[in-house]
């Protein structure tokens, strides 16, 4: 089932989300069907906030770069990039300090709004899959991004936090709109209502 998609300005997207404690019939549902918005939004990543829920979860499929990322990893397509891949509890268990790179990032709960953003090169990180097998691996380049942005999600932080004050201020007008409503996609996204609350 396709879910409506929850857009800036609505506070989920502001809350912390619960860490998940075991695997139900509802759990695997959900990423079906979070999987099933991310391909029909055509976005590479989804977490729960961005439907409306509070677990900490969110949906991968890079795919689309498994060439890419087989380049750097022996000409191996890593499992990660085979197949979509739900990760829980997701978390961060090193960075390499020293190392950052730029990247032009998108949100599909900030549609149409595109920037650079600077983020940490190399992680080590941890998750469990949707069977609930934990995975321990170095996150750099392509992973490394999809997997800041989506955690960022969890902790109630979006990429336009890490703009420049001038940035932020020339998106204003445009933000403010989007959280009083005026926001448009080709996907289905969550009424406004009275959830939206200005930033
Ligand atoms: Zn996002």
């Amino acid at each position: 089932m396709i879910l409506p998609i929850y857009t800036y300005g609505q506070p989920v997207l502001r809350e912390r989300t619960i860490p998940i404690k075991e695997d139900s019939d509802e759990l695997q549902g959900l990423i079906d069907d979070m999987i099933e918005t991310m391909h029909n939004a055509t976005g590479v990543g989804l977490a729960a906030p961005q439907v409306g829920r509070q677990e900490r979860l969110f949906v991968i499929d890079l795919r689309g770069a498994a060439e890419e990322i087989a380049e750097t990893n022996d000409g191996e397509i890593p499992f990660f990039a085979q197949e979509p891949l739900a990760l829980i509890n997701p978390e961060v268990i090193g960075i390499e300090e020293d190392a950052v790179m730029e990247f032009e990032e998108g949100c599909l709960s900030i549609p149409g709004i595109v920037e650079w953003v600077t983020r940490p090169e190399r992680l080590r990180i941890r998750f469990k899959d949707r069977h609930f097998n934990e995975h321990e691996l170095d996150a750099d380049d392509i992973l490394g991004r999809v997997f800041q942005h989506e955690l960022d999600h969890l902790n109630g932080i979006l990429f336009l936090d890490y703009l420049s004050p001038l940035k932020k201020r020339l998106l204003k007008r445009r933000l403010s709109d989007m959280a009083n409503g005026a926001v448009e996609a080709d996907y289905p996204l969550a009424p406004p209502g009275e959830m939206a609350s200005a930033e």
